[in-house]
């Protein structure tokens, strides 16, 4: 039996065309862009394709759209070995990382991938990305799939798909996991570094769509204003903040801004430390300017990245975790998205 991979074409670069009038880029229909794409008919594979109604710029996900492609997923599981998701670069780190939280128990390929340059141009970076993020999905060995995670396949890298950050707006090679090693290099042959991709469960596949958006990033920078830390601390129904700080988990030792955070735990609200670095983790304690936050009850993230952090807090905080069992979970990690 040939393997099976369903393409979810959700919208971004890798789709779109000039707008006549404007010039500026939408996007345009899965046959379009699989009709540039015949070199996928000699693949031995059953390829089938779905489309998003309305393909969407990355840059308008939301939530709802995370549950879409999550439902979309559950609902073909069954039928296909392999998932491929065409999806904008803008924020498909921020969707690869909800994505492996929302899909508990993923026992298959699920291999984003988008471009920087359209289909419909010459020098297209969208064709190479598209072909082989289709063979990885659709890779097995002993009848178990190479990847069975969220990753993202993007210029002859495979990356766990909640490592990474978009790091370039231009360059081909536009992904980072700075703190994890690629899980396939691409060249003239596919090598999968078999020990840092996770192990498949054999377990039932279980869906999450409760999804709480009640959180807020807050980016530190020297000469950060009491009222912007306040406004943020205080914003009604706020449960979860990410707090962006400097290497290793440090922040200013002012004493207003130590007692806001303060406040805001006392409340209930989960403070997050996540360093702004693109690598190396937070360690809270190792330097002065990060003792009080350790002290006050801010939970350490580790080496997560913000995109990470995001999806991982609304994906607890809709789970209906709260207290001491969200903050452990927050410090654990539940998909390969942190190293302790
Ligand atoms: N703005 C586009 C998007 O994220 C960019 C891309 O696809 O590369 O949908």
């Amino acid at each position: 039996m040939p393997r099976s991979i369903l393409v979810i074409y959700t919208g971004g670069t890798i789709g779109m065309v000039k707008d006549k009038t404007t010039g500026a880029l939408h996007p345009f229909s899965f046959e379009n862009i699989y009709k540039m794409m015949p070199v996928l008919e000699n693949f031995d594979y059953r390829i089938k394709g779905i489309s998003f109604d309305p393909l969407i710029d990355s840059s308008n996900v939301s939530p709802s759209f995370w549950v879409k492609l999550a439902r979309v997923i559950e609902e073909n599981y069954g039928a296909y070995d392999g998932f491929v998701v065409l999806h904008g670069t803008d924020t498909m780190a921020y969707s690869a990382s909800m994505l492996s939280f929302m899909l508990e128990n993923l026992n298959k390929p699920v291999i984003f991938t988008g471009s920087q340059l359209p289909m419909g141009v010459v020098r297209t970076d969208g064709r190479d990305n598209f072909i082989n993020a289709v063979e990885i999905a659709a890779a097995y060995e002993d009848n178990t799939p190479m990847v069975p995670e969220v990753a993202i396949y993007f210029e002859n890298k495979l990356l766990r798909g909640n490592r990474t950050n978009k790091f370039s707006a231009e360059n081909f090679n536009a992904f980072l996991s700075g703190n994890y090693p690629a899980l396939a290099e691409v060249g003239v042959y596919i090598r999968y570094n078999k020990v840092e991709i996770l192990k498949p469960n054999f377990k039932n596949l279980k869906v999450h769509t409760d999804l709480d958006t009640n959180i807020a990033i807050l980016k530190l920078f020297p000469g950060i204003t009491e009222p912007v830390v306040c406004s943020t601390l205080n914003i009604p129904g706020l449960r979860g903040v990410i707090l962006e700080t400097y290497g290793a988990g440090n922040a200013p030792t002012d004493k207003w801004f130590i007692e806001a955070l303060e406040r805001a735990i006392e409340k209930g609200i989960i403070i997050y430390n996540v360093t702004q670095c693109k690598g190396g983790s937070v360690d809270m304690g190792k330097y002065e300017t990060s003792v009080a936050l350790g002290q006050i009850g801010v939970v350490g993230g580790y080496d997560i990245t913000t995109e990470s952090a995001t999806a991982k807090m609304m994906f607890l905080l809709g789970s209906g975790l709260e207290g001491e069992e969200l903050k452990q979970k927050l410090q654990t990690p539940l998909r390969g998205e942190l190293t302790l």
